[in-house]
């Protein structure tokens, strides 16, 4: 009997790399792996020519680190394992155990050499192995849509054979493209947008906006859990929680009703901004849809942009309300979404908001404000919370 070695095998889009940024994409692409399964028992990860090896031999349970993987930013494709020596010999060894007493009506061999000059092609490599099984399982061979896909990956001193693939959700690894700092409301779409900016590399500083006390702390529970739950992709996050109450006080006392809303936002621009400078942030990033409601149409998003220094990035401005609610859904970020609360923009907001306000006719409203104090205020008040994924073990004593 062969001693099974398991494996997790981590593809990447590999094509997207450009040759300069590969050796940093692996750096955080490695580290956010071992990270991400630190807490599920020893894994050792080594990087292999196109693709990363998480090796579980002895490990209590290896379908919760492929599971863990598999939400790893940057990851294509995750396989569920074992490694063997890349011999025919020894393949067959692993595939034996693997399909015996199995039943599937259809199968597919899936063989890949990661170097050319093995003695054998991969279609070679698929009739052998092919035959194999055919003479152990009453089974049929179907390439296109087969019940059971058997894959191997050969490589010139070890190879990896797996029953199925499971799809990753691509992009790049957290870190790797920097930070930005995200405008998270209670909302449905700030999360995804936060998310989004994730997917693509950035590691997100979340900026709560609240109204205590003013209004309960429900928002602020809100937007805690809400970063527990985005922080499952990137490990550890701050969230900065600003209070807003006082500030919206001041504005509802100079500034008309219909112009509020863009004036909210403008002044929530710029404590952000001056938040993400202390960060390292070098963008913003908000849930803002075009048109999905008053406050977003172009021209209140350019009089919303006038307010700012730097970028700020709309992950979600081209994105539908019900693809953005079946991501959130997937996140699991819109239970907690949806559980009912007073915004602080329900809080002195009139029905009717501007819908094409002008970047001059806001300066105009903002005239009376102390705008720098307003700021400051909000700067200074912010309350730092700091979350971590998965949940530190307490040191024994
Ligand atoms: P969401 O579902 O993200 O709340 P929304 O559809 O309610 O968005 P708006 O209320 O116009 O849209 O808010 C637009 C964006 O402004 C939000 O996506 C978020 O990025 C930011 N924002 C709004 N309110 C807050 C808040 N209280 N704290 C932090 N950011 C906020
Ligand atoms: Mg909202």
């Amino acid at each position: 009997m062969t001693r099974l070695r398991p494996v997790v095998v981590v593809h990447y889009h590999e094509i997207s790399l450009k040759r300069g940024n590969r050796p940093l994409f692996l750096r955080h692409l490695a580290r956010n792996l071992a990270r991400a399964v630190a807490d599920v028992g020893p894994v050792s990860v080594r990087q292999r020519p196109g693709r990363i090896v998480l090796d579980l031999e002895g490990h209590p349970q290896p379908e919760a680190v492929r599971d863990r993987a598999q939400r790893v930013c940057g990851v294509a494709s995750v396989l569920l394992g074992y490694r063997t020596a890349s011999t025919l010999d020894a393949m067959r060894a692993v595939i034996g155990p693997l399909v015996e007493g199995r039943q599937f009506a259809s199968f597919r061999i899936t063989a890949r050499r990661a170097f050319k000059t093995y003695p054998m092609t991969s279609v070679e490599l698929n009739r052998a192995l092919g035959a194999f099984v055919l003479e152990r399982v009453n089974t049929r061979v179907d390439l296109e849509h087969p019940e059971v896909e058997i894959v191997v990956e050969v490589l010139p001193d070890e190879a990896f054979v797996a029953m199925d693939r499971r799809p990753g959700p691509g992009g790049l690894p957290v870190g790797a493209s920097g930070t930005v700092a995200a405008l998270l409301s209670g909302g449905i779409d700030s999360p995804v947008a936060a998310w989004r900016m994730m997917k693509r590399g950035c590691r997100v500083v979340f900026v709560h906006f609240h109204s205590v006390p003013y209004l309960p702390p429900i928002s602020q529970a809100k937007a805690r859990a809400l970063v527990e739950r985005l922080t499952e992709w990137q490990y550890v996050s701050r969230l900065y929680q600003v209070p807003f109450g006082e500030i919206q006080r001041e504005v509802v006392l100079s500034v008309p009703g219909p112009a509020r809303v863009v004036v909210y936002r403008r002044l929530m621009i710029r404590i952000a901004e001056a938040i993400a400078r202390r960060t390292g942030a070098l963008a913003l990033a908000t849930g803002e849809s075009l048109g999905q409601v008053a406050s977003q149409t172009l021209e209140n998003i350019t009089a919303i942009d006038a307010a700012a220094g730097g970028p700020v990035l709309r992950p979600l401005i081209g994105t539908d309300k019900i693809e953005i609610i079946h991501e959130a859904k997937q996140l699991g970020t819109f239970e907690i979404s949806i559980e009912p609360d007073a915004d602080c923009c329900t809080l002195f907001v009139p029905k009717h908001p501007l819908t094409r306000m002008s970047v001059a006719e806001a300066e105009a409203a903002e005239a009376r404000l102390d705008i720098s104090r307003l700021v400051e205020s909000g700067v200074e008040g912010a309350a730092l919370e700091t979350f971590e994924f998965p949940t530190p073990v307490p040191a024994a004593h």
